[in-house]
């Protein structure tokens, strides 16, 4: 059996294959790729391609999963928005009672447009945030600051002094925690730009603590992202744990312990258990570490409740060989969907429709967008079932880091982003126009 089709079902049911029925492609025997209850031949239809599709029965799904393998102890579950930060994913996790992790005053601004009264479960984390960023958090009155430096405590101080405010904080500190991730999203490390030497934790403690425009609530951490063994989750609590008891002792009030993301996902492995299993095994690795403490915890996942989600169409332009090697071209690129480019991740990439008599074979191919760029292509040597000019294709668990990351190289309007609830399907972004990314300019 293909591994597209096994995984499709070890899956949840965000995108898979159904029976065709009557009238709908009758023409072909076998199945059709449906988001939810709708075939996303359907969607590509009437939006074009490349387009965005989201389950978002399965971001609830995954994010009741999350929320229920940690009920064993105080939480607040803070969706990353950088993860996907489209308003009308935000809306829909905000309806679930989710407070937001954002990394800048713009994602602050997102969450406030879904739900003014957000604010109060808004965590605020980035190595760089600029003082009129801290203006606008502090006037919104969220709830934390995760602060990575000094030098950042001194600039929040200062701010939160010229608005005679207080700023709640917590440090983000650095474990020292190798997590076995791709390089460019591993955080936890000392040599890693983010967060402060857990060594130095404590006489910054002190200080952030003398400050009267300064009320430290908490501890926070981030040890990367994409990680799947759940190991270096435990070490790092283990490392907080400590501090907790170490800060208290010293007379602080440690109220929050911010646990960040991370939670990887399984790109490929379609033998991998499933969510709502892996997610029980990282709460008992976070939790367990904290038993006792009487700390609320807060998580900031973002890949693990929108990966899978969602999924990115794309139409296949044109097939040829060079030198030997066939390529599939088509209409999504490296400004669509980076992660291959960037990370060289993996994606699967599947038909979406599956011929119920197999007869047409398979290829090894390449599939690349028309961005000038040797580095764009969003599967490389990849063994695909034979496809078509003018067929459909999707790219599976492109929820997270996709749209999120996308931009207008080579002029190319960002697609139109859909999400859909069992039958029904709505457009939360529209497909931008040239005249879009034109406006801003002038010459
Ligand atoms: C990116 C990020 C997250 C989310 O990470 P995921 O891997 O998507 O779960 C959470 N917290 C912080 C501080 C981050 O930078």
């Amino acid at each position: 059996m293909s591994r597209a089709k096994a995984s499709r079902e070890a899956r949840p049911p965000a995108f898979w294959y159904r029976e065709a029925r009557k009238g709908w492609l009758r023409r072909k025997a076998g199945s059709v790729l449906c988001c939810d209850d709708v075939p996303v031949a359907q969607l590509a239809e009437r939006f074009g391609t490349p387009l965005y599709v989201y389950s978002a029965s399965t971001i609830v799904d995954r994010l009741r999963a999350f929320d229920n393998a940690f009920r064993t102890i105080a939480h607040s579950v803070c969706y990353s928005v950088k993860a996907n930060s489209a308003l009308g994913i935000l809306r829909l996790i905000s309806g679930l009672r989710c407070g937001f992790d954002v990394v800048s005053g713009g994602e602050l601004e997102r969450v406030l447009q879904v739900d003014k009264r957000a604010a109060r479960k808004v965590v605020f984390s980035g190595v760089g945030k600029t003082k009129e960023e801290m203006r606008q958090a502090l006037k919104a009155k969220i709830l934390l600051f995760n602060v990575e430096s000094e030098s950042e405590l001194w600039a929040l101080a200062e701010v939160a002094a010229t608005l005679k405010r207080v700023a709640p904080i917590a440090l983000r500190v650095n474990p020292d925690v190798a997590a076995e991730t791709h390089p460019y999203i591993s955080t936890g490390l000392r040599k890693h730009k983010f967060g402060i030497p857990i060594s130095e934790a404590r006489s910054l403690y002190a200080w952030a603590s003398g400050s009267r425009h300064l009320k430290v609530a908490g501890i926070s951490v981030h040890i990367g992202s994409q990680i799947t063994e759940v190991k270096p989750f435990r070490a790092t609590m283990e490392r907080v744990a400590e501090l907790v008891q170490v800060l208290r002792q010293d007379g602080h009030q440690i109220e929050f312990v911010d646990a960040g993301g991370g939670l990887g996902i399984c790109y490929e492995d379609s033998s991998a258990p499933e969510f709502s299993h892996h997610v029980v095994a990282y709460a008992e690795a976070v939790v367990r570490p904290l038993r006792g403490l009487k700390v609320h915890l807060l998580l900031e996942p973002g890949r693990s409740i929108v990966g899978p989600a969602g999924a990115l169409l794309t139409s296949v332009l044109y097939k040829k060989k060079n030198d030997g090697r066939r390529f599939l071209v088509v209409d999504a690129a490296m400004n669509d969907l980076l992660r291959p480019s960037l990370y060289n991740a993996y994606h699967e990439i599947i038909p979406t429709t599956a011929d119920s008599h197999a007869t047409t074979g398979r290829e090894n191919v390449d599939v690349v967008g028309p961005v000038c760029e040797t580095g764009d292509f969003l599967a490389r040597d990849r063994e695909l079932p034979i496809v078509n000019e003018g067929d459909l294709l999707a790219i599976l668990d492109a929820g997270a880091y996709g749209m999120s990351q996308s931009s207008n190289y080579n002029t190319r309007p960002r697609p139109a982003e859909v999400l859909v609830d069992g039958k029904s399907v709505k457009l939360i972004r529209r497909r931008e126009s040239v005249t879009d990314l034109l406006r801003p300019e002038s010459f």
